[in-house]
């Protein structure tokens, strides 16, 4: 571990309020702690709230090897919450592809199995790149599907300049350890009138203030949480225009929302089990839970 100021405006951690002690319980730790749209675990590392542009951040993050080999080995069993989530994503950025000049090359950072590459490529993008560190996510991939993954850590050096036409990087900034170099990279690697658009967790959503110390955002692989203020910050300090901040509606089988409550564990396997028995698991609800939506764009 080593101490950090804040990753989006470099204000310095000292003197940055708590926003949460850390309450890392390592023998709580499994191999799901760092897989996508896990049962929460309600721990997380120290964080602290930066005065100046309102981040919240882990100030002493594990360092870049750790968190690679972490999200390297996990596990990984969300195939069909992968799926809601990537046609939920899919209705939320279509005015954001229907602004783009042209649907040549997409890359998706984070990309999983590749599901939402898959629909890209079914709105019309012809070249499609993703990048994904968790094997075990890949090895659930459709073999059509793995010819576009590049198992590893994103890097921009990995790619051309000025290549792609959109960027997507869902319910990851808040896991890298520098959200300011991924934005920078999609800065670089967009085309002029290219799109870079993320999807994040908001701190101040009023379903996580209720939350608390409850809310699925206090976790483990989350290094800093953002606002609408503070990732604006983000994107425009890259270089982005047209920064689109909004809240943003996820669409689950009702049987994933339950895994998702704060409720005692005992309570959570009884209502999940009668939702199974009875089938109600598999209706799909739509809620805000506090999540956003962002598409910004590289001018020209
Ligand atoms: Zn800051």
């Amino acid at each position: 571990m080593s101490t950090r100021g804040c990753p989006v405006c470099g204000a310095p951690a000292e003197g940055a309020p708590a926003f949460h002690e850390s309450n890392i319980d390592p023998s709580k730790l499994s191999g799901f702690s760092f897989a996508s749209r896990k049962t929460p675990e309600f721990m997380a590392h120290r964080l602290v709230q930066c005065p100046e542009c309102e981040l919240v951040y882990a100030d002493e993050p594990p360092d870049e090897a750790v968190l690679a080999n972490a999200y390297h080995v996990a596990d990984f069993d969300s195939s069909e919450e992968a799926a809601d989530a990537a046609a939920a994503y899919l209705l939320a950025i279509r005015p954001t592809l229907d602004a783009l000049k042209g649907r040549g090359a997409a890359l998706e950072i984070g990309a999983g199995t590749g599901i939402f590459l898959e629909l890209l490529a079914g709105e019309g993008f012809s070249e499609l790149v993703g990048v994904e560190p968790s094997t075990a996510a890949i090895e659930a991939a459709p073999v059509r599907r793995r010819a576009w993954i590049r198992e590893g850590i994103f890097r921009e050096a990995d790619f051309a300049p000025a290549s792609f036409d959109l960027i997507c990087c869902f319910m990851t900034m808040e896991h890298v350890r520098d959200p300011r170099v991924i934005s920078d990279a999609a800065f670089r690697l967009l085309r002029p009138g290219g799109a870079f658009v993320t999807v994040t967790h908001d701190y101040r959503a009023p379903v996580n203030r209720l939350l608390g110390k409850r809310s699925p955002i206090i976790d483990i692989e989350h290094m800093q949480l953002f606002s609408q203020r503070s990732i604006a910050r983000l994107f425009e300090t890259s270089g982005f225009a047209r920064v689109g901040v909004r809240a943003f509606v996820n669409t689950y089988a009702l049987s994933y929302w339950m895994r998702l409550a704060p409720l005692p564990a005992l309570l959570k396997t009884a209502a999940g089990g009668f939702l199974q028995a009875t089938g109600a698991g598999k209706a799909k609800l739509g809620a805000n839970v506090g999540n956003l939506i962002s598409a910004v764009f590289k001018p020209g």
